[in-house]
C-alpha cells in the first residue's frame, strides 16, 4: 500500500476532522452521524488549506470506496432514502458519492493512482448503473463522468496508472460517456482539460481493441452514429473555444486536438487514412460522419489551421485534407459539395496554397482543383453558391503570387476559366433560357418551346407535338414496341423535386452551349469519320468527367455498354431512319462523385436533315488516306474542311439540344 494511504496520516489532521474521518470509516451505529462525518471530510478536502494538508483525508477516503462494500443491485430499492434510518446499502452509497466528491477535490502524488483507480472505476460503474427513482441519472451523471475524466488527467504522465486504465474496458465506457458530456462543460479551462483527456485516450492504439472500442460506443450512446455526432460537435466545440477572443484554449493545444481526433478517426476507421487516392466508399464511420455536416466543420478548421504556425499544423492540415478527399468524392459527400462550396471551400483552398505548408500539399490541392471540383462543374447548384462569391475570390487569387506549387498557376487559371465560362451559360440559364424540344415523331420534327408538347403517358419520355404525330411515331415510328423499355436513360431518378428537374434543364442548356460553341470542330470530324465509313453510323460523346467538355466522335457500337438493352437498338433505328434529323449523342457526366458515371442519350435534334446531308456529301469529296499520310494533302484538305463547313454553317437549320 501506498504510504500516503495508511491510516496514520489521519493523525495529522485537525481534531475535528480526524475523529470525522475515523468515525466515516468505522462501523458507526448512528448512521445520520455517519452522512455528518463524511460531509465534514469532503468540506475539509475543499478547503483554501495546503495541499499537503487536505491531502491527509485521503487514507479514509480510500477505505470508503472499498468495493466490498458495493451493495448488491438486485437487493437494493428503487427509492434511496425511502425510509429512515437509511439502510446499510444506502449508507455505503451515500458515503462513496461523498468520498469521491472529496477526492476529486484534492491533488495527489501520481503514484496513488494505481492504488485508487480500481475503486473509482468500480464505484462509478455501480453509481451509473443503480438509478434509484429519486436521484435522477441526468442531473448525476454529466458530474460523475466529467469529474472522474478531470480526476483522470492529472494521473495521464503516471505510466502505471495510465496503463491500469487503459487495459480496463470499462475505463473505455467512462471516457466515452465524459466525451458526451465534455464539450457542454460551461468552464472553459475544464473543457480543455477534459479534451487533453480524451485527447490522450482516443489516439492510443488500445482503443482498438474491441472491448474497448464496444465500452467507448457503448460510453457515447451505442452506435457508429452517435460517435459521428459526436465527433462533429466536439469539433464545432473545438472551433467556438479557439475563436474566443478570450480563448483559454492555446494555439498548439487546438492544432493538437484536431490532429488527435482525426487521427482517432483513422484509428478506428481504416478508410479514413489514405492520401493518395481518390476513392468512393468511406467506411462505416465515414458514412455516419456524412449523415452529420461534417465538411462544413471540416472546412471550417482547415482554414483556422491554416492560419497557424504552431508545431504539427502541417499533419493536422494533411489530415484534414485526407478527410476531406476521402468525404468529398462519394456519394453524400457530393451532394454537400454546393454547401460545402458556400461555406468557402474555393478561398480555404487558395489560403492553403498561399500557406508556407503549400508545398507539402500540393498533392491534395491539385486532386481539389483537377479531380474534385471541376467535374462538378455541370451543377446548377454548385455554380449558383460558387457563383456569389466568385469574384473576391478571383480578386484574391490574383494576390497570390510565387506560388510554391510548380503548376499551380496553370491548374488555376484553367479552373477559373472553366468557371468564368459555366457562370456565364448559368447566368444565360437562369435569366433567359427557354427549353426547346422537338417532336419525337421524327417524320415531323417539330422545334417549339417545351410546353407546346404533349408527353408520352407510357415511358415520359417521348414528346409530341399534337395526337397525330403520336399516333404516327405509335404506329410507324415503332414507338408501340419500345415503350415500355424507356424510362432507363434517365439523368437522374425522374421525380418530382425541382432541383432535380432544374439540374436536368441545366445540362440541356450547357450541352447546347457547347454544342455551339464547338460545332466546328465537331462538324469537322464527324465530317472525316463519314469520309472514312462512308456507311457508318457514328456517335458523338460529350465528355464532361474532367470538367471541359471533351467532345468524341466514335462509330456507334450495335451494343453499348452503359446503354445496353432495346432502347439502345430502339435509338441506333431511330437515327438510321429520321434522315439526318436525329444524331446519336450521349453525354458523360459525373454522377455521385468523379468516379461514377452517367450515359444518358441527348438527341441532338434538328428540324431538318440539312447539316448531315450536307456533311455526308462534303465526306464524300475528302480522301482519307492522303490526309493522313501526306502533310500537303492533309493541310489542303483542312483548308477545303474549313470553308466547307463555314457555309453549312450558314444553313438556317435550327438544332436544339435536349435530354431524355
Ligand atoms: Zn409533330
Ligand atoms: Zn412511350
Amino acid at each position: 500500500m501506498h504510504p500516503a494511504l495508511h491510516l496514520d496520516n489521519l493523525k495529522r489532521l485537525p481534531p475535528a476532522v480526524r475523529s470525522a474521518a475515523t468515525a466515516a470509516i468505522s462501523a458507526d451505529t448512528n448512521r445520520y452521524r455517519a452522512v455528518e462525518n463524511i460531509r465534514l471530510v469532503r468540506d475539509y478536502a475543499a478547503t483554501r488549506k495546503p495541499e499537503h494538508e487536505r491531502a491527509l483525508v485521503v487514507p479514509a477516503l480510500y477505505r470508503i470506496l472499498d468495493p466490498l462494500k458495493i451493495p448488491n443491485l438486485d437487493s437494493l430499492p428503487t427509492n434511496l432514502f425511502s425510509d429512515t434510518p437509511p439502510s446499510e446499502s444506502e449508507l455505503s452509497i451515500t458515503k462513496a458519492t461523498l468520498a469521491l466528491e472529496a477526492l476529486y477535490q484534492l491533488q495527489l502524488p501520481d503514484s496513488l493512482g494505481v492504488d485508487l483507480w480500481p475503486r473509482i472505476l468500480a464505484w462509478v460503474q455501480f453509481l451509473h448503473l443503480y438509478n434509484p427513482g429519486n436521484l435522477r441519472a441526468a442531473d448525476r451523471e454529466p458530474g460523475l463522468f466529467t469529474h472522474s475524466i478531470l480526476f483522470a488527467s492529472r494521473f495521464l504522465d503516471h505510466t502505471p496508472t495510465f496503463r491500469l486504465m487503459v487495459c480496463t474496458p470499462w475505463f473505455w465506457f467512462m471516457l466515452g460517456r465524459a466525451w458526451m458530456y465534455a464539450t457542454k462543460l460551461p468552464d472553459p479551462e475544464k473543457r480543455v482539460y477534459a479534451f487533453n483527456t480524451i485527447f490522450r485516450f482516443t489516439t492510443l492504439e488500445n482503443v482498438t481493441e474491441t472491448s474497448n472500442m464496444d465500452e467507448l460506443l457503448n460510453g457515447v450512446g451505442g452506435t457508429l452514429s452517435n460517435l459521428a455526432c459526436l465527433v462533429v460537435e466536439y469539433l464545432d466545440a473545438l472551433i467556438l473555444d479557439h475563436d474566443k477572443s478570450d480563448s483559454v484554449l492555446p494555439e498548439v493545444l487546438y492544432v493538437t486536438f484536431v490532429a488527435g481526433i482525426v487521427g482517432f478517426l483513422n484509428l478506428i476507421d481504416p478508410t479514413l487514412r489514405d492520401t493518395t487516392v481518390v476513392r468512393t466508399s468511406p467506411g462505416r464511420l465515414g458514412e455516419e460522419l456524412l449523415a452529420q455536416p461534417v465538411l462544413g466543420v471540416l472546412l471550417r478548421l482547415l482554414s483556422s489551421v491554416t492560419k497557424t504556425d504552431v508545431p504539427g499544423t502541417l499533419p493536422a492540415l494533411q489530415h484534414l485534407f485526407v478527410l476531406l478527399l476521402v468525404f468529398l468524392p462519394s456519394k453524400p459527400g457530393w451532394t454537400q459539395l454546393p454547401a460545402a462550396v458556400k461555406s468557402g471551400f474555393v478561398p480555404v483552398l487558395l489560403l492553403c496554397a498561399r500557406s508556407t505548408f503549400a508545398p507539402h500539399l500540393a498533392d491534395h490541392l491539385r486532386l481539389c482543383f483537377q479531380m474534385i471540383l471541376p467535374p462538378a462543374l455541370i451543377s446548377h447548384a454548385l455554380l449558383s453558391a460558387l457563383d456569389a462569391g466568385w469574384r473576391d475570390i478571383e480578386t484574391s487569387a490574383k494576390e497570390i503570387t510565387g506560388f510554391q506549387i510548380p503548376d499551380f498557376q496553370r491548374m488555376w487559371t484553367e479552373f477559373s476559366s472553366l468557371v468564368n465560362e459555366r457562370l456565364q451559360v448559368l447566368h444565360a440559364f437562369d435569366t433567359s433560357y427557354t427549353a426547346m424540344r422537338a417532336c419525337d415523331n421524327l417524320e415531323c420534327s417539330t422545334l417549339d418551346g417545351k410546353k407546346n408538347f404533349r408527353r408520352c403517358s407510357g415511358c415520359r419520355s417521348f414528346y409530341y407535338c399534337s395526337s397525330d404525330c403520336q399516333r404516327a411515331d405509335w404506329t410507324r415510328g415503332g414507338h408501340r414496341n419500345t415503350c415500355c423499355s424507356y424510362g432507363t436513360l434517365l439523368i437522374g431518378e425522374r421525380n418530382n423535386d425541382d432541383s432535380s428537374s432544374r439540374q436536368r434543364s441545366f445540362l440541356r442548356a450547357l450541352i447546347h452551349h457547347d454544342y455551339q460553341k464547338q460545332r466546328f470542330t465537331l462538324h469537322s470530324r464527324q465530317a472525316i469519320f463519314l469520309s472514312e465509313f462512308p456507311h457508318g453510323t457514328f456517335l458523338t460523346l460529350y465528355n464532361y468527367m474532367e470538367g471541359a467538355v471533351r467532345i468524341d466522335i466514335k462509330e456507334a457500337p450495335q451494343s453499348f455498354e452503359p446503354l445496353a438493352g432495346p432502347e439502345w437498338k430502339d435509338i441506333l433505328s431511330r437515327a438510321a431512319a429520321s434522315g439526318g434529323r436525329m444524331g446519336i449523342d450521349v453525354a458523360i457526366f459525373t454522377a455521385n462523385g468523379p468516379t461514377q458515371s452517367r450515359y444518358p442519350v441527348i438527341p441532338l435534334r434538328s428540324n431538318s436533315g440539312v447539316i448531315t446531308d450536307k456533311l455526308a456529301s462534303l465526306a464524300s469529296t475528302l480522301t482519307p488516306s492522303t490526309y493522313k499520310v501526306d502533310e500537303q494533302a492533309r493541310q489542303s484538305q483542312a483548308m477545303y474542311l474549313v470553308k466547307t463547313i463555314l457555309r453549312i454553317h450558314e444553313t438556317n437549320d435550327l438544332h436544339v439540344a435536349e435530354i431524355h
